[in-house]
């Protein structure tokens, strides 16, 4: 394992002069992109959602007001430094005709490198699904009622194959760990296929996972903000229709 630093990635870009340097919009990411920015003189486009390169010029879709609306934006000087979601391109198939030219470089440290070394890389014990790389996402919020509710959530998840998501009220109520979080102070998701089962919606929930391809949406409540971002809602008690959901999967796979 190789751990990417500001100041090498400064070095290659002072060497090859790139007009854009890309990176996922994770945590490291997003903190590796400011610094790389800072170093460079230069600002990062964080957290984008699309970049497309037209004319020689890019540009850029952003998420902006957690989410509450979206800007098109171009860097105005070069390099540009772009954070991307993780997932919001569609994975292509390789064309294994195409090749591309790789070149090493030999750059410059600056000996910071030398304080951490990784020893060993440990896989995590749980079979837990890592909610920001699942295709599809179940998330439960304070409509579960309680902890013991999400074993249906769970049921429904592993039919899927899906990762258990929850919203921030189910987090500070206890019944599910932070690192489920959804949300704009939780984790940015970006699933094919988002369920979202009593929750109401709140926009630090939205910031979180209005980017998902395709969000289905469960709450009594007709007039819940989350049906506004769904595509399919279902108005009804989640306690009668997430039992259905999962049975009609079950016989769909048998
Ligand atoms: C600075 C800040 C940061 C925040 N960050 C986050 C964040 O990262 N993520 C996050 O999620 N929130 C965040 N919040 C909290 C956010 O504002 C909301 O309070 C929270 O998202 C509400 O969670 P909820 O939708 O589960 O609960 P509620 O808003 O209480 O909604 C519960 C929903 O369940 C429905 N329901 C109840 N029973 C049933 C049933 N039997 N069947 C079907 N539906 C039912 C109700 O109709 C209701 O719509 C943040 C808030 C602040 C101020």
């Amino acid at each position: 394992m190789r751990i990417i630093r500001h100041s090498q990635i400064l070095a290659a870009a002072n060497k090859i002069k790139p007009d854009v340097i890309l990176f996922s919009a994770t945590l490291n990411g997003k903190d590796l992109a400011g610094s790389v920015g800072a170093g460079l003189s230069t600002s990062a486009l964080q957290d984008c959602v699309a970049v497309t390169l037209s004319g020689g010029k890019i540009t850029v879709r952003k998420p902006v007001y957690a989410g509450k609306a979206i800007i098109t934006a171009q860097p105005l000087k070069n390099p540009a430094i772009i954070s991307l979601r993780p997932k919001v391109f569609p994975a292509l198939v390789p064309d294994q005709a195409k090749t591309a030219p790789v070149e090493r470089l030999d750059v410059a440290l600056d000996g910071t490198e030398q304080k951490i070394k990784v020893k060993e890389a440990i896989k995590s014990a749980t079979k837990k699904i890592e909610l920001t790389e699942a295709d599809i996402i179940v998330s439960g919020g304070r409509g579960m009622k309680g902890p013991e509710n999400y074993r249906i959530l769970e049921e429904l998840a592993s039919l899927l194959n899906a990762a258990v998501g929850a919203s921030r009220a189910a987090v500070d109520a206890g019944w599910r760990p932070h690192e489920d979080q959804v949300g704009q102070t939780g984790k940015t998701v970006c699933p094919t296929l988002y369920v979202a089962c009593g929750i109401s919606g709140a926009i630090q929930h939205l910031a979180g996972m209005s980017s998902s391809k395709c969000i289905v949406a469960i709450n009594k409540d007709p007039d819940a903000p989350i049906f506004k971002v769904a595509n399919y809602g279902v108005v009804g008690d989640l306690f009668e229709i997430v039992p259905v959901l999962a049975n009609a999967i079950k016989k769909s796979q048998n």
